[in-house]
């Protein structure tokens, strides 16, 4: 089985990557550093996921190659602390956009090709609690639009995509000891991937479109 994850050099998507290659998988991962951390078993490829560029080379060089599943792990969480009366410059928005939503489209067109040749292909789509339309509280509005986005564009691609097979979900993995969440989270690593690998291992054609927490529960629209 080869799973292939954005942003895997570090927070949860390293820790998705080591489980992964314990479990026995061939996974491989992408980042944008020249030097991520060796871990045996593990292919590391290039991949900035907003530049076109850089998603046509790893296209190119994955040819002909099947990828089981696809998690859409990267993501930018830049205004924090950012405040309504002067902040949230616009181009705060085009690069979170460019990362949390383009970068996801653009990596699943990208890598089609790959999970069309595997038997029971899947795209996990890493969102977040903070993209619910439901569960709104206010602040951090960038990040908040972005992730919003990424969930309507899963929940779109899975009908589009059902037809072809490929099972799409979208999650949120817990308010997670990471760079991102901070030290103060709820969960570790360990506990958010061991979640969302049985996540992604109960997704199929029947619960496409699905939009659930790490620990299993369906998360309000
Ligand atoms: P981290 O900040 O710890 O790691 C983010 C990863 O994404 C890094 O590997 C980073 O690479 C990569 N990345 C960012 N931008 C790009 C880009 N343009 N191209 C390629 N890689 C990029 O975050 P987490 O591990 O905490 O978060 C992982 C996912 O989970 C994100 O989508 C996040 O929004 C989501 N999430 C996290 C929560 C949490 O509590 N931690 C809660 C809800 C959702 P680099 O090292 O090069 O910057």
């Amino acid at each position: 089985m080869t799973p292939l994850i954005t942003g895997a050099n570090r927070g949860i998507g390293l820790r998705l990557l080591q489980d992964y290659a314990k479990a026995g998988c061939s996974p491989i991962g992408t980042t944008r550093t020249d030097d991520p951390p060796h871990i045996a078993g593990v292919r590391w490829e290039y991949l900035d996921v907003a530049d076109p560029g850089q998603q046509r080379d790893l296209g190119r060089k994955l040819e002909g190659e099947t990828v089981d599943l696809l998690i859409c792990n990267a993501g930018q969480y830049l205004d924090k602390h950012e405040t309504l009366p002067s902040g949230y410059p616009p181009a705060m928005w085009a690069e979170m956009f460019a990362t949390n939503v383009t970068g996801v489209f653009l990596t699943i067109q990208t890598l089609l090709p790959n999970l069309e040749r595997a038997a029971a292909p899947k795209i996990a789509i890493i969102s977040s609690m903070m993209g619910s339309q439901e569960r709104a509280p206010g602040g951090s509005y960038i990040y908040r639009a972005s992730k919003a986005a990424v969930l309507n564009l899963g929940r779109n691609l899975a009908q589009d995509l059902k037809s072809a097979g490929i099972a799409v979900g979208v999650y949120h993995p817990g308010w997670v000891r990471t760079d991102m969440g901070g030290q103060h989270a709820q969960i570790g690593v360990e506990e958010a991937a061991a979640g969302l690998r049985a996540r992604f291992d109960a997704l199929t054609l029947e619960t496409t479109g699905c939009f659930e927490t790490w620990d299993g529960h369906p998360h309000p629209y």
